[in-house]
């Protein structure tokens, strides 16, 4: 039977191989946006308002700012696969998080108490 760690290392191991296949990345998000110009006469002032749009758009978060990018569908199509990446990635990281964190408590009380660890191997 396996012991805890092995099964814990091997879980770590097939994680970290998951981590080789990871495509490129993007932070931020994307939202569909409809918008008014300001344009005295434009449908987007009439009552009801006929916004511009829909627009994709790119915002992420810098330094507390909220930075924006305009996107042509195309472009929208990439930015999608980069933050789907990115929350693959973030997902496998927290799953290693979380093994490691297992292993620690069995690796700090192996430490703490070598001879109980004998017959371990
Ligand atoms: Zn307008």
């Amino acid at each position: 039977m396996a012991s805890r760690l092995e099964t814990y290392e091997r879980r770590y191991r097939a994680l970290t191989a998951k981590l080789t296949d990871v495509g490129f990345i993007s932070p931020g998000s994307l939202v569909v946006r409809e918008t008014s110009c300001g344009k005295q006469g434009c449908r987007c002032q009439a009552d009801p308002p006929r916004r511009h749009g829909p627009y994709h758009q790119w915002s992420r978060a810098v330094a507390g700012k909220t930075q924006s990018r305009r996107l042509t569908e195309p472009e929208a199509d990439l930015y999608r696969q980069w933050i789907a990446n990115r929350r693959h990635l973030e997902q496998i990281v927290s799953d290693m998080e979380k093994i490691s964190a297992a292993v620690r408590e069995i690796l700090l009380r192996q430490a703490a108490s070598p001879n109980s660890n004998i017959n371990a191997k």
